[in-house]
């Protein structure tokens, strides 16, 4: 069957590679949401470039349209490229952690040096802000100010002071006092400046900080990227914050950043007040990039189509003997998938005995089962037998999901019967283990 269903959907959309031919639409899909989302456009055709490049002559999977995979093929990329998991805050191995904050006037600093001290302060960590803006009028004043509302000290030496020399100080004084973390706060300009720049790589030789932390406006858009390339390069960046990300931006900036910095984003804020400081995700920051000109309809759309073609893998398995209770609830979410196909269906040999009211019944009894298994130990999924012969074991289950002893019995033994009615079969027919599973 599974070769069956394989070649007739191949003859139904008449793919078995993605060629640059076939992908071409989604391509575009991909371009403009990546643009839409303010990403730069460099960024964006290198990165399209080189997926891409992957993509091409991967081999279809069956049941799957080229472009819909293709557009999975971006999306994981997308997350993989923005860093895959959140990478915490660097911790010095000998206090005090040094962290230096960098980036241009107006793009939260100050309010990111608060919202980071408060964040450490969550775990015990504690901290001394040093505040080393003596250029816009009350900078230090904005800093103690937050310093005082979050209880964090600060350093300061007035407005006079050279940044130099109050960072050198303020990490003296950190030492001093006994903190683990010591971050510094830095002046910023409208735009890049050679003066700027120069004070802030002195400042970074003095207190040779475990973190440079670029912090960007996620309004900046494409500019961003320049932003990224101009400091990493002069500076040296360990990561980045993303702020404002609270307003309507898609936050393309976080892929301009990462991809021309390659160094990780941090942490996300969203939102004026010191509480407003988030872990970065990339998976979220993937999908609310990819949000735009429903791409991301597209990748649930292919991931499920990507399950259906699960459908050959799982048939072997089967005639292995090895089917378990994952197997069995995937199998009963692809039949549910499977409904949804609707019309397709019908025309495979075999495929069209299933009725509206057999799909409706696998919705309810999908749910049953999904609580039911859920509530089951790992080695109970995998080893199916260690339930038929304990009533307590079940008991346990019925209790955890909120079902009767009897219901779970009864899964139990469908599923029992059904394992062992594939096994017989040999060739396992699929619609007649839909039958089976519906009772
Ligand atoms: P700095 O010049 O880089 O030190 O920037 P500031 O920390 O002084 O922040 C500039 C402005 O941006 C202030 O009005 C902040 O309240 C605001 N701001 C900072 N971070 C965020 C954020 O995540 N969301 C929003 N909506 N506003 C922010
Ligand atoms: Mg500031």
């Amino acid at each position: 069957l599974a070769e069956s269903l394989e070649s007739a959907w191949k003859k139904l959309r008449g793919q078995d590679k993605i060629r640059e031919s076939n992908i071409q639409d989604a391509l575009q899909e991909v371009r403009r949401a990546l643009l839409a989302a303010d990403v730069n456009l460099q960024v964006v055709k290198d990165f399209v470039t080189e997926v891409e490049k992957q993509a091409l002559g991967a081999d279809v999977i069956a049941g799957v349209k080229p472009d819909q995979q293709f557009i999975k093929i971006v999306y994981d990329e997308l997350v993989k490229v923005m860093g895959d998991t959140n990478v915490p805050l660097a911790q010095a191995e000998t206090s005090p952690t040094v962290i230096l904050m960098a980036g241009l006037q107006g793009t939260g600093k100050t309010t990111a040096t608060a919202k980071l001290a408060l964040h450490l302060a969550k775990e015990n960590r504690k901290t001394l802000l040093v505040a080393t803006d003596v250029y816009r009028p009350a900078a230090v004043d904005q800093l103690v100010t937050l310093g005082q509302q979050i209880k964090i000290p600060v350093f300061e030496m007035g407005t006079d002071a050279n940044p130099v020399e109050i960072a050198r100080q303020g990490l003296a004084k950190a030492k001093e006092m006994g903190v683990d973390t010591v971050i510094i706060d830095t002046a910023g300009r409208l735009q890049i400046d050679g003066n700027m720049m120069a004070e802030l790589a002195q400042i970074k030789e003095t207190v040779q900080p475990h973190e440079t932390l670029l912090v960007v406006d996620a309004m900046t858009g494409q500019e961003a990227a320049n932003l990224t390339r101009t400091f990493h390069e002069q500076i040296g960046i360990t990561g980045a914050i993303l702020t404002k990300l609270d307003g309507d931006t898609r936050g393309g900036a976080a892929l301009s950043v990462r991809q021309i910095s390659g160094q990780p984003i941090k942490f996300v804020g969203v939102g004026e007040k010191v509480e407003a400081l988030q872990p970065f995700y990339p998976e979220r920051m993937a999908q609310r990039i990819l949000g735009m000109g429903d791409v991301l309809t597209l990748v649930e759309k292919a991931q499920e189509e990507i399950d259906i073609a699960d459908a050959a893998k799982m048939q072997e398995k089967i005639l292995k003997a090895q089917f378990d209770f994952s197997d069995f609830l995937k199998q009963m979410r692809l039949m549910k998938n499977m409904g949804s196909l609707g019309g397709l269906l019908k025309m495979i040999p075999g495929m069209g005995k299933l009725s509206g009211e057999q799909l409706q019944k696998g919705e309810s009894e999908l749910k049953k089962a999904e609580a039911i298994i859920s509530s089951m130990t790992k080695e109970e999924r995998q080893n199916p037998d260690l339930l038929t012969g304990s009533p307590s074991r079940r008991r346990r289950i019925a209790k955890g999901s909120g079902h009767s002893d009897s219901q779970v019995t009864e899964l139990v033994g469908k599923f029992m019967q059904m394992r062992s009615m594939m096994q017989k079969m040999g060739q396992g027919e699929m619609p007649e283990m839909f039958g089976g599973m519906g009772g």
